[in-house]
């Protein structure tokens, strides 16, 4: 599958220089970050997790599938002025090589236009559910996904699709700019792309939960908080966004660790939206800051909670609760 989606959308593979260990799992095509294991790609998984770049997941059961994100298309911009709208070309590619057709839902941790700015498309293509918030509705609308398609979260959210219980719970974006988002506000009308990358307004920013019979996977896109929120939630694994951590202070770094990792229990973490996502699709680039994933050592360290920490594939599908994230296997 890998070759094939190379040659419909021109995915630049970089070579890994790091030994043939890695080579014979047939998983790696960039380099990992910090030499973080890289999960293996499973056959036969009752749950598979499948990473497209920056905080697009998909979670497939055989039966159903939930996206979250979507975000297929990229955008080179200097301001928040330039323009930006969905590669339907690139989506449309998508859509055949990644089988989206029948998406059950798709969900966004917010709607900044790295998370949010491809869904309507991808939910027109593949019949999908739009989850999320009024902006993220009104991205939809704009897409002309008809409204019987939309389920709205204010601050929380439940639904159910096949196996999977989804619960988004209202969280918080990296307080990168003045102590909130960047980009903050609302997206209060249906955007018409082309449209400035500052109009895909943040519009609240979401954990999302997929419970299902085989493991609980929690996502968390933005790496913010909301103190207390996550009490009573537990999670197998969680798919921890780490962009801006280092920017945001150890002090933030480690709340953040304790609210979402240590409050869930989790053993497994699994950084995401660590690659530079103004790079084109599939060319995976560490955009981080090297004391991001030390961090979170020094964290598991000390809390005893998120111990074992990977990286996904590109594009392969991995067991989403395998082995508690042990690469290469479990004990
Ligand atoms: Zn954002």
């Amino acid at each position: 599958m890998r070759h094939a989606l190379r040659a419909a959308i021109g995915v630049v593979a970089l070579t890994l220089t790091g030994g043939a260990s890695a080579e014979a799992r047939g998983a790696l095509d960039y380099v990992a970050p910090q030499g973080l294991p890289v999960l293996p790609v499973t056959d036969g998984a009752r749950v598979t997790v499948t990473w497209y770049g920056v905080t697009t997941l998909l979670f497939d059961d055989g039966e159903t599938k939930i996206l979250i994100d979507g975000f297929f298309s990229r955008a080179q911009f200097e301001s928040l002025d330039d323009l930006a709208a969905p590669d339907k070309d690139h989506i449309a590619a998508m859509v055949q090589s990644a089988q989206l057709t029948g998406l059950a839902a798709i969900t966004p941790v917010h709607s900044h236009f790295d998370h949010a700015m491809d869904l309507g498309e991808v939910a027109l293509a593949t019949g999908a559910v739009v989850l999320g918030s009024p902006s993220t509705a009104n991205i939809a609308r704009g897409a002309g996904v008809p409204e019987e398609r939309i389920r709205l979260a204010e601050n929380t959210l439940t639904a159910t699709f096949g196996a999977f219980k989804v619960d988004l719970i209202r969280s918080a974006h990296a307080p990168l700019v003045d102590g909130g988002p960047p980009i903050p506000g609302t997206i209060d009308a249906p955007i018409m792309p082309p449209a400035r990358i500052g109009d895909w307004k943040e519009g609240g920013s979401y954990t999302i939960v997929l419970a299902h019979p085989a493991g609980t996977a929690l996502v968390q896109g933005s790496a913010g908080y909301v103190e207390g929120r996550l009490d009573g939630v537990t999670a197998d694994v969680v798919f921890l966004g780490t962009g801006g951590l280092a920017t945001l202070g150890r002090e933030h770094a480690s709340a953040y660790h304790a609210e979402i990792v240590a409050a869930t229990g989790t053993e497994c973490v699994v950084p995401i939206h660590w690659d530079d996502f103004t790079r084109p699709f599939g060319e995976v680039i560490f955009g981080g800051d090297e004391r991001e994933m030390a961090w979170l050592r020094e964290f598991a360290a000390e809390s005893g909670a998120g111990g074992n920490l990977a990286v996904l594939p590109f594009a392969q599908p991995v067991d989403a609760f395998a082995n508690d994230c042990v690469a290469g296997g479990g004990p």
